[in-house]
């Protein structure tokens, strides 16, 4: 085992609710369900080509499936699950899935991310739906820039859509920001200021390199403690909070009480504690963000697999799952093997779930 990696104790199981372990101990209990792979935005990040190589339509789940394939997870110790994609809010009937899994009684906690140009739309029927929790990427408030990262004008209807989290009756809003060098670094107090207006709390995300296609570079990383230097510079004395478990967000508390947090991805993966699972909108199982190989649980749905069978093969790759892929492409920086971007356009253009809008982030 990687010493990087420490063996984690496997979360107890409930006398009701069996939890499946991995290699190094690691739970299963979140699942990240990409309902579509398409998007309305192209932010340079994550679609910055001109064209893409779409999943078929005929591979893409139906709802009632994606519904079923989760109950499946749920079985095995799935008690998270967030609602992504591409944009999510493009797939018609998403509130008809979020009653889905309410229906389900072992999910406790359903979430949507989202680029918030549909959520004004959306939101009230989600909330009528059941949907527990809304997080809405934003990572600029000038216009300008917004057009320049997402080549769409739509920055006024995803201040709309947060606006109107709030008014639909949800609480506990989050908003992702991507911090980049030399693009929204000197936007980090604006945003944070921009948080406590609409009570959302703010949470900075490392570039990632994911796929391949995402004008990602080391030197555009905008790290941990860059931010955190940025930060106390304007705020004074920041304080960590108590760590949690798997969550990925490390939080800070200012004086002012206001929380932030920040997913150190790339400077300080959390491989450790993870227990998230990606399906794709075509029903593609990946056990890790970076994977390049998954498991098809559509082929084997389709074809008519039991129930057992789709548990058993479920448990059987949770079980050996070894995966830990933002600490492998941090070991192979330390040892000066990283130039760039790890998988090159023309892989992916062969093979589209390595996308990065393909599984969801
Ligand atoms: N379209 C929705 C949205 O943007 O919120 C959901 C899907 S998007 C792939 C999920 C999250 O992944 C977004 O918060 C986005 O900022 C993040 N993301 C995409 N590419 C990234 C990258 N290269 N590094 C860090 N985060 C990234
Ligand atoms: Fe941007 Fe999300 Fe669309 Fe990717 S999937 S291009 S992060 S809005
Ligand atoms: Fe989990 Fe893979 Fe991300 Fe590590 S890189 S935290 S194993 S999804």
């Amino acid at each position: 085992m990687s010493d990087e990696l420490k063996m984690t104790m496997p979360v107890p199981a409930s006398a009701s609710h069996f939890v499946v372990a991995d290699v190094f101990g690691r739970p299963l209990r979140s699942l990240r369900l990409s309902v579509t792979d398409r998007c309305n935005l192209r932010c340079s990040y994550c679609m910055p080509e001109a064209d893409y190589v779409w999943l078929p339509r005929e591979d893409v789940l139906t709802l009632e499936e994606m519904a079923r394939l989760t109950g499946y997870f749920t079985d095995l110790g799935v008690d998270r699950v967030r609602l992504t994609g591409g944009e999510p809010l493009l797939r018609r009937g998403l509130s008809g899935l979020v009653r889905l899994l309410r229906q389900n009684r072992r999910v406790t906690d359903i979430a949507l991310t989202t680029n918030g140009i549909l959520l004004a739309d959306y939101a009230e029927e989600l909330y009528e739906a059941g949907l527990h929790r809304i997080t809405v990427s934003l990572d600029t408030l000038r216009p300008e820039r917004f057009h320049q990262l997402t080549r769409h004008d739509e920055f006024a209807r995803v201040i709309e859509g947060i606006e109107s989290v709030a008014r639909a009756g949800f609480t506990g809003l989050k908003l992702d920001t991507v911090a980049i060098r030399g693009f929204n670094d000197d936007e980090l107090v604006d945003l944070i200021e921009f948080g406590k207006q609409v009570q959302a709390e703010v949470r900075f995300i490392e570039y990632m390199d994911v796929g391949g296609a995402n004008e990602w570079s080391q030197e555009k990383v905008f790290s941990r403690a860059e931010i955190l230097t940025l930060l106390s510079g304007y705020y004074g004395a920041i304080e960590p909070m108590p760590e949690r478990g798997a969550a990925p967000a490390q939080q800070f508390l200012l004086s002012d009480g206001t929380i932030f947090g920040i997913i150190p991805s790339t400077t300080t993966p959390f491989c450790a504690t993870c227990d998230r699972s990606r399906v794709t909108a075509d029903g593609m199982w990946y056990r890790c963000l970076y994977a390049t190989s998954g498991t098809d649980l559509r082929k084997s749905f389709r074809a008519g697999a039991s129930d057992e069978e789709m548990r058993a093969m479920i448990q059987a790759g949770w079980e050996g799952r070894r995966d830990r892929g933002a600490e492998e492409r941090k070991a192979l920086e330390r040892d000066g093997l990283r130039v760039g971007g790890l998988i090159g356009i023309e892989k992916l253009r062969e093979d589209p779930h390595l996308e990065m809008h393909a599984r969801g982030g």
